[in-house]
């Protein structure tokens, strides 16, 4: 594993353009779940889909009762040493850009700029208007829900809602031709405890491999890019990519 990461860090410290895609793997190391795996939030509640969000009273009231331990759960999270190394990386100037199917915003909890973190999946750690676009924060929203306002409204009257593509809801189409722009010219492609599993992300690699660039896959289990990766590293995040942030280090 070590000259793997050694590897890994002399291609980044080539400068060139260097890109990290993350995913759920990265975050359990904050005790965060993975909400898509057994045990994970979705095995214990049923989904609501967008369509029900919008058009029900009682799917949004359901919505906003997961989403309340959800936003317990983050609220106690912290970036772990996977974050805190990728964060370090970009801030020196060898990761260019961070894209993310989480939810957590523990990228940006680890000092990363909001322009730099590309969500595919957008973040529950925001509250979005669905008819007028206004943010708002989630203590605003907690607050709400805690003097019996089960299904939280915007002053416009649109419904509020967290600020994440709900099964069934259409992907942020900005976010994903950013990130596909990204992947198509990066020289360094990093997955990071990402499966792969779903669209666009699936495909973000492959745009990577197409134009030469350099794939790391760092993930416990199979992708289904393993075949397309240059690395394969078969570790949690954490521990490889503070390795390869101090083996950069090293070599500065
Ligand atoms: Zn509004």
């Amino acid at each position: 594993m070590q000259e793997k990461i050694i590897e890994t860090a002399e291609i980044l410290l080539k400068k060139g353009s260097n890109v990290i895609f993350t995913g759920a793997g990265i975050s359990t190391e904050s005790g965060i779940p993975d909400y898509r795996s057994q045990g994970g939030l979705w095995d214990k509640y049923q989904p609501v889909y967008f369509d029900d969000f919008m058009s029900r009273e009682d799917a949004r009231i359901e919505y906003w009762q997961q989403w309340k331990g959800l936003d317990q759960a983050l609220n106690q999270a912290e970036p772990n040493m996977g974050h805190l190394a990728v964060a370090e990386l970009y801030h020196l100037g060898y990761v260019q850009a961070v894209i993310t199917q989480n939810i957590d915003g523990m990228h940006q909890a680890s000092g990363i700029p909001e322009n730099a973190v590309i969500e595919l999946h957008g973040n529950a750690r925001r509250i979005r208007c669905m008819r007028c676009s206004a943010i708002s924060t989630t203590a605003a929203a907690q607050k709400r829900l805690a003097s019996g306002d089960a299904a939280p409204c915007c002053d416009c009257g649109g419904y509020l809602k967290p600020d994440t593509v709900s099964f069934g809801q259409s992907m942020p189409m900005e976010k994903v031709r950013l990130a596909m722009t990204l992947s198509e010219q990066c020289d360094l492609f990093i997955v990071v405890g990402s499966t792969l599993l779903v669209q666009p992300a699936a495909h973000m690699p492959i745009y990577a491999k197409q134009n030469n660039a350099f794939l790391v896959i760092i993930n416990l289990s199979d992708t289904p890019c393993d075949d397309a990766a240059d690395l394969l590293i078969r570790e949690k995040a954490g521990g490889v990519l503070d390795g390869i942030l101090k083996a950069v280090k090293t070599k500065l």
